[in-house]
């Protein structure tokens, strides 16, 4: 980690940067300035402030301690936004009911808050909610703000956004983690918009630069030919989307529960023009559920048609698993998107995840390869979908497929 260095013979004890410093690593000493090592940041709000330039930066490269991420991480944080402090997810329900990608936020979360040294806060929004503010505890959270009101009980894109930007001006988190999910997807840009933020959705991995406080923001770019690592330095709250099922969820402990902070709404039914007036379910999405799926069993170009298809559907059935595909499987108009993995379909962590005749594209990896057991099989041995998986079998899939259906139901018979 760097910090800030004083050329002791130019200091003129003004006192100029230990007012500026937001993280009073600063102070003064014998009339001269004296630093903190472990409190500076590098945020370099007080070399400017030094009238004689007594102050340098002592960068990581030059001694050769860049950080474990390789990433050179510069702040500038005015000092109102160096006080942010805080890690929180937003709980995002409906109709009562939490959607399990809060929880696996809440694990990732923690993890971030325990790096930071800070507290871990749920944020749960909506009418009757008192259990779920206890599962929040119960998941790890600190402290959880509530906002209970009837204005809340449906999801609309204005009050959730007006009671998330009324919590966080007032509490100052300093990075706010939610689903991306449809609602979250909403919500999220929305916020940062009000905030003033910035916002890197459809996050496939979280860290934290501990020393400058920045969260290192992992999604796919460029058509998912790259993975980059986005930071929002200099604006608070940092702010991410994660998708289900690509952390785990951590353990719940039954036995702990909390206060909950509870906050005012403060807007009225009758500001809001949107009006709630029926949910509809999406028919298919119902009876696709990759989400919960233990098993999956998906298909890709290497199907061959759609007949081949009704055979990976033979295969589900047996095992109980849900049916899912490659892209180039719902481009050929074999099989609904609903069923589609990878980037633009579903992110799946099924206990088992059987890969036939798909050839492993990134854009695919990123939907499945947090799978707990990857089974693939494709007859070309170079297939990069071997390099993730845990079983693979070399062959053609049409001769494969038909004899695990065999092997599998002789032994449920057995
Ligand atoms: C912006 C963007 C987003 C994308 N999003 C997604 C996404 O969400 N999901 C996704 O899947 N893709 C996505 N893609 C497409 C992705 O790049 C690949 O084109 C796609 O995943 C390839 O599908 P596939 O593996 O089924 O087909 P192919 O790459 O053609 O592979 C077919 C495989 O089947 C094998 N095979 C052929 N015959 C047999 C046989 N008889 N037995 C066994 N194996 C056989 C072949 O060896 C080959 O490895 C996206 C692309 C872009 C640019």
């Amino acid at each position: 980690m760097g910090y800030v260095h004083i050329k002791k013979e130019k200091c003129i004890g003004c006192e100029q940067c230990v007012v500026v410093c937001p993280f009073e690593a600063l102070f003064m000493k014998d009339g001269i300035v004296e630093v903190i090592p472990d409190k500076c940041k590098e945020c370099r709000k007080c070399l400017p402030a030094c009238p004689t330039e007594a102050l340098y930066l002592e960068r990581r490269e030059r001694r050769g301690q860049r950080p474990e991420h390789g990433i050179d991480v510069t702040v500038d944080l005015p000092p109102e936004l160096a006080r942010y402090k805080g890690v929180w997810v937003m709980v995002e329900q409906q109709d009562g009911t939490p959607h399990s990608v809060s929880w696996e936020l809440m694990g990732e979360g923690l993890k971030i808050s325990q790096k930071l040294g800070v507290e871990l806060s749920a944020v749960v929004l909506g009418e009757n909610v008192d259990g779920i503010r206890r599962e929040a505890f119960q998941y790890g959270a600190q402290n959880v703000y509530v906002i209970d009101d009837p204005v809340l009980k449906d999801y609309r894109t204005y009050p959730y956004t007006f009671a998330m930007t009324k919590l966080v001006n007032k509490h100052k988190p300093e990075i706010l983690l939610m689903g991306a999910t449809s609602l979250g997807r909403d919500l999220a840009g929305a916020v940062a918009t009000s905030l003033k933020t910035g916002l890197t959705a459809d996050c496939t991995k979280l860290d934290v630069d501990e020393a400058a406080r920045v969260l290192l923001q992992t999604r796919p770019a460029f058509g998912g030919n790259i993975m980059a690592t986005i930071l929002c330095a200099n604006h608070r709250p940092q702010m991410s989307t994660v998708r289900p099922r690509v952390m785990s969820r951590p353990y719940k402990d039954e036995s702990r529960d909390g206060t909950p902070i509870v906050e005012q709404l403060g807007l009225a039914e009758e500001k809001i023009r949107t009006k709630f007036i029926e949910f509809i379910p999406d028919a298919v999405a119902h009876v696709v559920n990759l989400d919960d799926a233990d098993i999956i069993v998906a298909g890709g170009r290497g199907v061959g048609c759609d007949e081949g298809f009704s055979v990976l559907k033979e295969l589900a059935e047996v095992l109980g698993a849900e049916l899912g595909a490659s892209r180039a499987a719902v481009e050929a108009g074999w099989i609904d998107y609903e069923h589609q993995v990878g980037q633009t379909g579903k992110t799946v962590r099924p206990k088992i995840y059987f890969a036939c005749g798909i050839s492993g594209a990134i854009q695919h990896l990123v939907g499945m390869q947090n799978s707990d057991v990857i089974i693939a099989i494709n007859n070309d041995p170079n297939a990069a979908i071997f390099s993730v998986a845990t079983y693979g079998i070399v062959g053609d899939m049409h001769k494969i497929v038909p004899e695990l259906i065999k092997q599998f139901k002789d032994k449920k018979n057995k």
